[in-house]
């Protein structure tokens, strides 16, 4: 438990580094032999690139530190349930655990809509654990959102007055 809130607190080091530079904070970190290997954030707006979610990110880096599309002794931490395209390279790439902070209801697939980490008719399954550091990281989404919609309010007023 405490191994998993210390690299855990890495993934959302991670994470900060999105929100530095205005994207969803969502942070990640792949672990292997008790040493991180790869990190990823999300970085979609600055790649303009839909695939830049923090998990592939991390998830090619492990596999270029690896030398190896499997990542099969690895245990990947987010601070935010994977989406449907996550969750499934995750699978894909054979990891055996992950660690999730927070859940995604309306987006989620490592559970809230679906869980594609457990679907027993696929070759390979994902154990997985929820909720550490749970509050922290929903608070940091949440703040995030709230900044945003200041931000936004405040460029509203900005045109609304010249
Ligand atoms: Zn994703």
């Amino acid at each position: 438990m405490e191994q998993d809130e210390k690299y855990m607190k890495e993934a959302i080091k991670q994470a900060k580094k999105a929100w530095k530079i205005g994207e969803v904070p969502i942070g990640c970190v792949i672990v292997y032999q008790d040493k991180i290997i790869a990190r990823g954030y999300n970085r979609r707006k600055i790649d303009k690139n839909t695939l830049s979610h923090a998990e592939l990110n991390a998830i090619r880096k492990a596999s270029k530190v690896l030398g190896d599309w499997r990542l099969e002794e690895c245990t990947m931490y987010i601070t935010l349930e994977p989406c449907q395209m996550c969750a499934g390279a995750i699978v894909q790439a054979r990891i055996p655990k992950v660690v999730i902070a927070c859940m995604n209801p309306k987006a989620g697939c490592a559970g809230s809509i679906l869980n594609l980490l457990q679907v027993p008719q696929f070759n390979h399954q994902v154990e997985a654990t929820y909720g550490v550091l749970e509050e922290e990281c929903s608070k940091m989404l949440k703040d995030f959102f709230k900044e945003l919609r200041q931000k936004a309010k405040e460029e509203k007023c900005k045109h609304s007055e010249s």
